[in-house]
């Protein structure tokens, strides 16, 4: 075999490319990850780590329940304890959103995934911490939960190793090499890397390793922010209280070493233009200024349920950064322009809960076989050629409006497009 050839060069070193490379592996592929930095230290370092599966569409449950099972799994395998299972609640404050909760109650049940309505004194019961009195509708998911992505992480790249993955750090691609329009393999300062088939999971860089091949892939790196409180005495939030959505306030969380941690998709967010960031950006050096208008914002939003939180509450902040498509889904699979580059990118803020599932997809397509899910709508090819979404300015505004209407949209029956958002 020539030096640095592998069967699979797999771009990027977030969750998306380490579950896709793992996956691989155990299925006796040879793989190569190049990451620019250290492993993990993209979006995935900055996760909040909620694994809901409840989704908008059954498929995308069924995907997201198969998910929790690849982690708990994987945790035998790298016997580690991940995943932490605390059920988690969605509150309903509205006549629309009560309806979208029973929707959603009657799919997860059609599919057998443990699901049901909570009332109103259970759920205050059950987080004390929250304000309850206007919640009109909640149902419950006992099988939710959460885990440090920096723990699947380390999870995916100790199983892929004991596979044989080999990982290079510091290592960005710089280059494609293509015979004619088929893959070839990679340019990074560190010399050449061989493989007929690349993997381009860059995450908010993904549409920058497509334009070294001329291809544009609609993706926009997005900001993001979650505060997470210090522990307070007349507010205790304990280790096991469930994970919770809110999508009037716009708001998500979980308990966090005895604090809460909120987390919004607010109408507005922080665009990045990744091409500007320094070659050796590194996100989780990013800080949020106390007085950023986006902070702000969650803030009045997270006050809204937990009316203890304000300005003056200790917290930490978290910042970084999404890769967002024009629909809210992500890109797995290849582009009509090149064979054998494949895309794994998009994940819109649930690349951690996809990931387990993405894995296997990935790796499916990748050995050429039909994918045991129904992918129609993550498909990587479905904008392609499409008017509206080839030129960087419209696919970032189409992109930016997905984000604000995150979590604004109705799901299930009452939901007005295919997208679906958790
Ligand atoms: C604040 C915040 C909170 C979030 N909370 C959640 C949550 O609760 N649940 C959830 O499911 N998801 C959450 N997400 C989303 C989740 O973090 C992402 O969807 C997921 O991490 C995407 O993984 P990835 O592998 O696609 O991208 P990344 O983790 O960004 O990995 C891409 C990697 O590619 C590398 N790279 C880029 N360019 C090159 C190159 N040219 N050569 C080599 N390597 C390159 C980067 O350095 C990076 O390490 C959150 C995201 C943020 C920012």
């Amino acid at each position: 075999m020539i030096e640095n050839s592998s069967d699979v060069v797999v771009i990027g070193g977030g969750v998306a490319g380490l579950s896709t490379a793992m996956q691989l592996a155990r299925r006796g592929v040879s793989v190569t990850v190049l990451e620019r930095e250290q492993i993990g230290n993209g979006s995935t370092g900055r996760a909040a780590g909620l694994l809901g599966q409840l989704r908008g569409t059954a498929e995308h449950t069924r995907m997201l329940m198969d998910g929790v099972k690849i982690v708990q799994e994987l945790e035998e395998q790298a016997g580690t304890e991940i995943y932490v299972q605390t059920g988690s609640v969605r509150v309903a404050e509205t006549a629309e959103r009560e309806k979208e909760i029973a929707d959603l109650v009657e799919m997860g049940r059609s599919i057998d995934f443990d699901i049901a309505p909570m009332a109103t004194d259970e759920l205050a019961k059950r987080m004390p911490y929250m304000r309850t009195d206007d919640v009109a509708a909640a149902c419950w998911c006992p099988t939710d939960g959460h885990l440090q992505p920096a723990e699947l992480a380390a999870a995916y790249h100790k199983v892929g190793r004991d596979h044989g993955v080999r990982y290079e750090t510091s290592c960005p691609v710089t280059g494609v090499l293509l015979d004619g329009s088929k893959a070839r393999g990679v340019e990074t300062p560190r010399g050449e890397f061989y493989a007929p088939i690349l993997v381009n999971a860059a995450g908010p860089w993904s549409h920058l390793v497509a334009g070294l091949t001329g291809t544009t892939l609609p993706t926009a790196a997005l900001g993001h922010v979650y505060l997470t409180t210090q522990p307070d005495p007349d507010h205790p939030v304990d280790r096991l209280s469930p994970g919770f959505r809110n999508r009037h306030h716009r708001i998500y969380g979980r308990a966090e070493n005895g604090g809460l941690l909120v987390g919004i998709y607010a109408e507005e967010c922080a665009e990045y233009d990744m091409e500007t960031l320094p070659p050796d950006f590194d996100m989780s050096a990013m800080k949020a200024r106390r007085d950023d208008f986006h902070l702000a914002m969650l803030i009045h939003a997270a006050q809204q349920r937990f009316p203890w939180i304000n300005e003056r509450t200790p917290m930490h902040v978290t910042t970084g950064i999404m890769t967002f498509s024009p629909d809210g889904l992500p890109f797995c699979g290849q582009l009509p322009d090149h064979e054998g580059l494949f895309y794994c990118s998009g994940f819109s803020g649930h690349g951690i809960v996809q990931s387990p599932v993405i894995g296997v997809i990935m790796s499916e397509l990748i050995l050429g076989n039909r994918s045991t899910y129904d992918i129609a709508s993550i498909e990587a090819d479905r904008y392609w050629g499409v008017p509206g979404f080839q030129e960087r300015d419209e696919i970032e505004q189409r992109c930016h409006k997905m984000q604000g209407s995150y979590y604004g949209r109705l799901e299930g029956k009452s939901a007005d497009s295919k997208t679906d958002t958790a």
